[in-house]
């Protein structure tokens, strides 16, 4: 059967596990939609701005901030901090190897507009090389569903940044993390974590990267065991407020460049921050047939904050070649003639 498109977001039906239904058109996930209401997300806002009333002021900060640089990101923190200009906040930038000088320059320049401490996450590249190339030999190594939310590549590295900012978080004594993550990426508005849930997705995490050869007996990439076991009752918790905040792209980069943020000139329109991705998005194709960011961007297309043209076009555009060379150049990777 020819492959049909869903009518309302991108998906179709020569991806694993999606069907369209030929009556309405629709994929199952469009047919269950249900987005939050303008009142549910109000209702949210006001328990984050409670939230923040009663837990700032009691750690080192009051926020940890989740900073790639990149657009979604920088346009968080400003308006984080245009709406609570209260909160202390340590901005982090995970420097994985790959992060393009404009998304340094980038971050920072946001953390001196808002008044955020800056700080970069770093490792010796050679272990940073040696762990994504070993992402990129790997296949099936994440339970199912993580392959259609990013490539096994950008899994890792989120996930690195997650379980360090957890760590973060308990060592500072810092009650809330920030993440950028857009109501397309339907997550929940306000997660709070327990010492138990930290355990588990610790340990899970270790169990992943030993599938892919991996052992972190350093505990470099986990929230280290010792911190955990000294974590005494209360947890942070993981907070999502642009899901909860208009949004479109547009209005997000007038916002930014009015206030001296700088378009990066990488040629790659899903990241404007790592020169890993267009590569990690080539090798998640090559893998398992379909582009990485499929499920993400429909999920934008389908929430109204991107056009389904635009996504269309987003999930087709030829990868940037010369990126992903230059990528497997640092991976010590052989790419496929074509
Ligand atoms: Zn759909």
């Amino acid at each position: 059967m020819s492959k049909v498109v869903c009518k309302k977001c991108i998906l179709d039906s020569d991806i694993p596990g999606i069907t369209i239904n030929m009556e309405t058109g629709f994929c199952h996930f469009c047919e269950t939609y249900a987005p939050l209401s303008l009142q549910e997300k109000g209702e949210y806002l006001a328990k984050i701005e409670e939230l923040f009333e009663k837990h700032r002021g009691k750690g080192n900060y009051d926020v940890i901030y989740a900073l790639s640089g990149g657009k979604d990101s920088s346009y968080t923190l400003y308006k984080l901090k245009k709406d609570y200009p209260f909160l202390k906040v340590l901005a982090v930038q995970f420097n994985n190897g790959f992060i393009s000088e404009g998304a340094v320059k980038n971050a920072k320049k946001i953390c001196k507009i808002t008044g955020s401490d800056y700080y970069q996450l770093t490792m010796q590249n050679k272990i940073l090389y040696d762990t994504f190339r070993k992402a990129a030999e790997s296949y099936d190594a994440f339970p199912k569903f993580a392959k259609y939310r990013a490539s096994d590549i950008c899994n890792i590295c989120i996930t690195i940044i997650k379980q360090k900012l957890i760590e973060q978080a308990i060592v500072q004594k810092v009650p809330f993390i920030v993440f950028a993550f857009t109501a397309g990426q339907s997550p929940n508005p306000i997660i709070n974590l327990s010492p138990n849930f930290i355990k588990w997705s610790r340990n899970m995490f270790e169990t992943q990267l030993q599938k892919i050869g991996i052992h972190d007996k350093d505990e470099l990439f986990l929230v280290k065991n010792k911190v955990i076991e000294d974590l005494e009752g209360s947890a942070p918790s993981i907070l999502h407020p642009l899901c909860l905040w208009e949004y479109s792209e547009d209005k997000v980069l007038e916002t930014l460049l009015e206030i001296g943020w700088e378009p990066p000139g990488i040629n790659d329109s899903n990241s404007t921050n790592c020169t890993l991705n267009s590569f990690a998005c080539y090798n998640h194709l090559e893998k398992y047939g379909f582009h990485p960011y499929t499920f993400d961007i429909a999920g934008l297309v389908r929430s109204g904050e991107m056009s389904r043209e635009e996504g269309l076009e987003k999930i087709n555009q030829e990868l940037s070649r010369p990126l992903i060379e230059e990528a497997a150049k640092k991976l010590k990777l052989n790419l496929k003639e074509d």
